[in-house]
């Protein structure tokens, strides 16, 4: 990495470690690589490279649907699909939702793009008070068309906004739930990013975060699918290691939490396994409980050691 300045997005340091990979999925300019800080460990893009403008244009959609031949209808779907998932598991984690009549709790969901995972919180807890927050104009607008058909959601909003310093400022301690799916590994401050996060939140209250899972072991099983892992869009790689850190440095008085789990069915990771090369448009990303007792045990073992497709933390405010 020699002649490039290297700075560590977690820890600042400017010492850079090994190569981690030389080639970045998207990266047009040729030029990025995927390093290790040589002081944390971190693992990211250098330099870290973010676009505003990429995803103003929806690039991240475009790209799968480039790289995979994913229809934008499938991609919709998908995106309905973990919206759903991703509200059942808030019981399986532990974290109070409001019941029934219960009113005044607020909800943010940062980075929520088209606004699935808020129209669903929205419905199932009609008491509340559910935003949308995202850089992106064009998606939000996007996501206002792709729900225009549906029954109106009057506890919801979409805004087009950037979760930042004055944001957080100005927001400060306003909500009981933030979320953020995919999102941190994609911005290159993520402890800022998460400390502003955390602003927000009244005491008691939980910021829930999901990212990719750098020790998934399915890079060590398909070359195919590591070669596709590192990409433009992502800055950071986290371990469950270092995203927990990245929450202490964040929030050091928060209770923090960090499991494993898996997106991907179990479908898609034989394939990659057994062809070394992706499923194809329609990836098997299924909906409610484990199809065959093989996969109950893939999934929990997988879960219990962390080696899944992505990790999921809870981040709690204990105290004003
Ligand atoms: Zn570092």
């Amino acid at each position: 990495m020699s002649g490039k300045e290297f700075s560590c997005v977690l820890c600042n340091s400017g010492t850079v470690g090994v190569t981690t990979s030389d080639f970045v999925k998207g990266d047009k300019s040729g030029t990025l690589a995927v390093v290790e800080c040589g002081t944390c460990g971190h693992c990211q893009l250098n330099p870290p490279f973010y676009s505003s403008d990429f995803y103003e244009k929806d690039g991240q959609v475009n790209n799968v649907i480039e790289n995979y031949g994913t229809a934008f209808e499938t991609i919709v779907n998908h995106s309905w699909v973990e919206a759903r998932r991703r509200f059942d598991r808030f019981a399986d984690q532990g974290i109070d939702l409001p019941a029934g009549e219960t009113s005044g709790f607020t909800a943010i969901d940062v980075g929520g793009g088209y606004g699935f995972f808020g129209n669903i919180l929205a419905n199932k807890l009609p008491n509340a008070e559910v935003l949308v927050l995202d850089p992106s104009k064009s998606r939000i607008e996007k996501g206002r068309e792709l729900m225009a058909d549906l029954p109106a959601v009057a506890n919801l909003d979409l805004a087009a906004d950037f979760l930042d310093d004055a944001y957080a400022e100005q927001h400060r301690a306003q909500f009981d739930l933030v979320t953020m799916w995919h999102v941190l590994e994609h911005l290159d401050d993520p402890v800022g990013l998460l400390r502003n996060a955390f602003k927000l939140l009244r005491k008691g209250g939980t910021l829930c975060v999901e990212v990719p899972n750098r020790n998934d072991e399915l890079m060590a099983l398909s070359p195919a699918f590591r070669d596709r892992w590192f990409m433009v869009e992502h800055i950071s790689y986290f371990t469950p290691a270092l995203l927990e850190k990245t929450a202490w440095m964040a929030a050091p008085d928060a209770s923090i939490k960090v499991t494993g789990y898996q997106r991907y069915g179990i479908f898609n990771y034989f394939h990659w396994v057994h062809f070394n090369k992706p499923q194809g448009e329609n990836p098997d990303l299924f909906e409610g409980k484990d199809r065959l007792w093989i996969e109950t045990t893939w999934r929990a073992a997988r879960e219990a050691a962390c080696t899944s497709d992505a990790l999921f933390m809870t981040v709690k405010k204990l105290a004003d």
